[in-house]
């Protein structure tokens, strides 16, 4: 395998995350544009000419380029596993200068920045091994801003699910204009609090506008969706019927003593981008 081609290859799915957002999350936004009124549709046509410049300029639709996180499906019987570590970290130190990206990763303790995007855990990659060859490399840059508004509800088991839908609706009504909205909300429910929370955050790969195939839990998104757009928080929180563009929500199974529900948010800026490797070293972004 040629190790500098794969780098080249995560850059591309660094750089497209950044720069394109997917074509689910765009729809949804000119949905909401249609039904949107005033401020609200302004708003959204703001963010829509905002991603078009971002597209045809090749440059980050956001100040904020994230944390770089990724989520990595390897196939068993993928050749090259010990370098997609290394392929991963020399590609977001190269792609925060060539792209550019802003530098976001900052000591706790010392408030150093390492000014490469990279740091104790970070990149942050979540690992998953699956039947095959191929690797598949999803880019999901997470901005801060919408970060800061996840939650973790360690909720008495008593409450149900009913008490589950209430925390969701309560906290994003809290949460208002700061994620940026119109965001994408991941609800984990079950696990335990680490599990929850990224169950929620797993959630947020699924596309805009893509049911949970239980139709129990795809019931509950629905009826989310439309209680947090009845709070009228809307675009970038200035009113509006689109809070929302989706809810996406997860199940595990939990113990009996615990109800943990974890909240992830992703704000308008929904970057994703996929790479997929091939035995052989050959890849495609998409
Ligand atoms: S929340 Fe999203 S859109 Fe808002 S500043 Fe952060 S990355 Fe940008």
């Amino acid at each position: 395998m040629d190790i500098k081609d794969i780098e080249r290859g995560i850059i591309e799915c660094i750089k497209k995350a950044e720069t394109q957002l997917p074509a689910d999350v765009i729809d949804a936004l000119k949905k909401a544009y249609e039904i949107e009124e005033g401020v609200a549709k302004t708003q959204i046509a703001a963010i829509l000419e905002n991603i078009d410049l971002a597209k045809t300029s090749q440059r980050p639709m956001c100040q904020d380029t994230g944390i770089q996180t990724f989520f990595v499906d390897v196939g068993i019987d993928f050749p090259y596993v010990q370098q997609l570590k290394t392929c991963i970290t020399n590609a977001v130190k190269t792609a925060t200068k060539t792209i550019p990206l802003r530098p976001n990763t900052v000591d706790p303790f010392t408030g150093e920045n390492h000014k490469d995007n990279t740091g104790n855990y970070i990149p942050y990659i979540t690992w998953d091994i699956t039947n095959g060859s191929d690797v598949t490399i999803t880019a999901f840059p997470k901005g801060g801003g919408s970060e800061n508004m996840s939650k973790l509800g360690m909720l008495k088991p008593g409450v149900g699910l009913e008490g589950v839908k209430d925390f969701v609706v309560e906290e994003m009504r809290k949460a208002g204009g700061q994620p940026c909205p119109p965001t994408v909300v991941g609800v984990g429910i079950g696990g335990g609090a680490d599990l929850s929370l990224k169950l929620g955050k797993k959630a947020l790969l699924r596309p805009v506008g893509v049911r949970n195939k239980n139709t129990d839990m795809a019931k509950m998104e629905t009826e989310l969706i439309k209680r947090i757009n009845d709070s009228g928080i809307g675009p970038m929180g200035l009113g509006g019927k689109t809070t929302v563009l989706d809810v996406h929500v997860e199940v595990a199974h939990r113990h009996p003593a615990s109800l943990p529900v974890g909240i992830a948010v992703q704000c308008w800026a929904d970057r994703r981008a996929v790479m997929v490797i091939h035995a052989d070293g050959t890849w495609e972004v998409n």
